[in-house]
């Protein structure tokens, strides 16, 4: 390392949703700002392909904070959030240790949402520090806006009769608020706010989102007072996204080799990311509904959760690749056995939705999930589940215009196979799909100008780097 080069690290907090953006942007980092990076997670799961990849590259260390023990400190009715931040500040010490020993000197921090804990530490070595956020502006916004909300609004905001509005962006239905904000009372809504006033001690904030994509509530981040309200002082915004994930394709695995003999766009990929799962019954009926379509698929099967899904999530593990599939209709994999392939556990998403043969994408929206599908053009059916999900898909049908979704929320009542058989119909052999895919299309198109030299985000990324260079 030469005395010019910077040196920046890049925390994660637990779960591949999380680890993974960071990875890519370490990765983009490193590459093309030639920066060294260290990524420090405490994630315990070492076996992604990313990593695997990124451990062979010269300007990348990886470092694994020693995990932690929380089980003392929750229940069974601890939400993940609370988890989360649990585990962060548990590990801030082995956290400490490994930035004070470092070699070479940080000139800059860079946190995920669930990291800002690590802000003392940041301030106590006297390295700047920003935050990533990795979700959508929108979610940003709200986020930001929380201080203010939580100010005016009496009661549950689920309870609200009137959409919420945040300036600068499309109002926001009650049902649609983020987990950590359906109940006011739980530790998790809390631990939210608390996150949204670190937020505001940081240089900075990136978003893995673009300017052609959300420019609106970009340039309210940026400019309208009210919003800036909930940040105390202006805060420098980073456009950054679609951060695409580059993973070494050494051989083509079997889904591939599947995806390579269909028809093109013809097959429906489903996946509900990294932890998401469903109940036992909603397992059974989209089965049902995708077996009643005739749509050929692909579908990554993870064991269904009767609990909180939520508390799927931290369980997860992507490398486990037991099978799954007792939990399917008796005779589904028989009856389906050339119409479908169904994965257990883990796919590699990217590869799959780059491929021609994918045509559609039922979909948890998580963010990544949904700038991978957008990325490719490939358009979706929204099927949120937790988190800022149900904002994602509100954005992706309703504004965007590049999704269907089921008319109740997933998470609250059972979507019924009819349904399901429906929408696959329609998103894959309607006028109605084609014209939502010629949307998606486009965006991918955007996304590629937006990467592009002199495009919105690569221009966003080089003041970023100029911003860390100055300070
Ligand atoms: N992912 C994957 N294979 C899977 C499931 C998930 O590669 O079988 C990746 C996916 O491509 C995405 C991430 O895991 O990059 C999931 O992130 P997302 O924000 O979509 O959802 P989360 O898992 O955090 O709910």
């Amino acid at each position: 390392m030469d005395s010019t080069q910077l040196h920046v690290a890049i925390f994660s907090s637990p779960g591949m949703g999380h680890l993974i953006p960071v990875l890519v942007l370490g990765n983009q980092l490193a590459t093309h700002h030639n920066i060294k990076i260290t990524i420090l997670t405490i994630t315990t799961n070492s076996s992604s392909p990313e990593i695997e990849f990124l451990k062979k590259k010269k300007n990348i260390e990886i470092i694994h904070v020693p995990s932690v023990d929380i089980s003392h400190l929750i229940d069974s009715n601890t939400k993940v959030l609370t988890q989360l931040r649990l585990m962060v500040r548990e590990a801030l010490p082995g956290i400490r240790s490994v930035i004070a020993s470092m070699n070479h000197r940080l000139d800059a921090l860079i946190v995920d949402i669930f990291g800002t804990q690590i802000l003392p530490i940041a301030q106590e070595f006297n390295i700047a520090k920003y935050v990533f956020h990795t979700t959508s502006a929108w979610a940003l916004a709200l986020f930001i806006y929380l201080q203010v909300l939580d100010q005016k609004t009496e009661g549950e905001y689920v309870d609200l009769k009137q959409p919420l509005e945040i300036p600068g962006c499309k109002a926001l239905r009650p049902d649609d608020v983020v987990d950590p904000m359906m109940d006011r009372s739980d530790q998790q809504y809390h631990e939210y706010l608390k996150l949204t006033i670190e937020y505001t001690c940081f240089d900075g904030i990136l978003i893995n989102t673009w300017e052609d994509l959300e420019g609106e509530t970009i340039k309210a981040l940026r400019s309208n007072e009210k919003l800036q309200q909930g940040l105390k002082v202006p805060l420098p915004i980073y456009p950054i996204g679609p951060l695409r994930r580059t993973v070494e394709i050494t051989e083509r695995d079997e889904v591939i080799q599947w995806l390579d003999k269909q028809n093109y766009e013809s097959i429906l990929f489903v996946s509900f990311g990294s932890g998401g799962a469903l109940s036992s019954q909603q397992m059974i009926e989209l089965a049902w509904g995708l077996e009643l379509s005739q749509q050929k698929f692909v579908w990554v099967v993870r064991p269904p959760s009767d609990g909180d899904p939520d508390n799927a999530y931290l369980k997860s593990n992507g490398s486990d690749t037991r099978g799954t599939f007792e939990y399917l209709p008796e005779g589904f994999l028989t009856r389906t056995k050339d119409m479908g392939l169904v994965v257990p556990m883990w796919a590699n998403q990217v590869e799959i939705l780059s491929h021609s043969s994918v045509g559609g994408f039922m979909s948890h929206c998580g963010w990544n999930s949904t700038v991978e599908s957008l990325t490719n053009g490939v358009p979706m059916i929204a099927w949120p589940l937790h988190a800022e999900q149900k904002m994602n898909a509100a954005m992706l049908t309703e504004e965007l215009g590049v999704a269907i979704r089921p008319a109740v929320l997933p998470t609250k009542k059972m979507v019924k196979r009819e349904e399901i058989q429906g929408m696959v119909r329609i998103l894959m052999d309607t006028k109605e799909g084609k014209s939502i895919r010629e949307k998606a299309k486009k965006l991918k198109i955007s996304a590629e100008n937006a990467l592009s030299e002199g495009g919105s985000s690569y221009n966003s990324m080089c003041e970023l780097v100029k911003d860390i260079r100055t300070r």
